[in-house]
């Protein structure tokens, strides 16, 4: 019975590492199953047909079987290349930091894995299509975020709970989301630099609350002005590199890197 060992998933290649003489390791993000990593026999040999399928960015259908250590790739087959991600350095950056953000903040068989795949599929569609890149970035940051669990609060202080009004307002990472000027005026509030209070003016809100709460197509309508733009991207890193930060302390994440 080879069937009942044998498993198809739908995945995006994110990375591989050569693993002993002639084999490579994949990491990928699966529909199925999340991050998952498997092993590809014999991928650096010449006569390997399977390898050409899986460098990072593809979307691939693999076939699974069941090995010693991780899954064994029985077979590969492309179902989007996406070829023009390649071709282009700007969109090979934009690509390669959509798949890092995915890889660096999920684990091993993580939850909602179809609703990431999803985002994750459509961005490189998006991105190797006609779509702005800056605007494809920054709506898949704001979802990625929803899909794991760090939605960031944009309509009520994130101290103090109150209805946040249109002016210009604080922003912290720690508190996750929009401080309020009242709230960021506090004095004990100030003195605690955990919170790292950071400005954000109404527009660079406005466009934050947009990706958040419209549809790609409605939110890749709007054309923030540069200055907004830097706002909001320099914004985003910063919670990025303060929740990659965070997580590198979890236990599950340490877990992660020792395997
Ligand atoms: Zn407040």
């Amino acid at each position: 019975m080879r069937q009942a060992h044998s498993f198809g998933v739908e995945a995006v290649v994110l990375r591989h590492a050569d693993y002993g003489e002639a084999d490579r390791i994949l990491t990928l993000f699966t529909r199925q199953l999340g991050k998952t990593r498997a092993i590809v026999k014999g991928a650096r040999k010449i006569t390997s047909r399977k390898a050409g399928h899986l460098e990072p960015f593809t979307r691939v259908k693999l076939q699974l079987a069941k090995g010693r250590d991780m899954p064994l790739i029985t077979q590969a087959d492309t179902v989007d290349g996406f070829q023009p991600l390649r071709e282009d350095l700007v969109l090979t950056s934009q690509a390669s930091y959509v798949l890092e953000l995915v890889d660096r903040l999920t684990y091993d068989e993580g939850t909602d894995s179809s609703g990431v795949f999803k985002l994750l599929t459509e961005t490189l569609e998006r991105l190797s299509g006609k779509a702005d890149p800056w605007m494809t970035t920054r709506y898949y940051e704001m979802r990625l975020l929803d899909h794991l669990g760090f939605r960031p609060k944009l309509f009520e202080c994130a101290v103090c709970g109150k209805e946040i009004q249109a002016e210009d307002q604080f922003f912290s990472y720690a508190a996750g989301g929009v401080v309020c000027p009242a709230s960021a005026r506090d004095e004990g509030l100030r003195r605690d630099d955990r919170l790292m209070l950071r400005p954000i003016t109404v527009e660079g809100l406005k466009y934050l609350r947009h990706f958040q709460r419209s549809t790609f197509a409605v939110a890749s309508r709007a054309h923030p002005i540069q200055q907004v733009q830097q706002e909001t991207e320099t914004l985003m890193q910063g919670l990025f590199t303060y929740l990659l930060e965070r997580e590198l302390k979890t236990p599950g994440f340490l877990r992660q890197i020792r395997r």
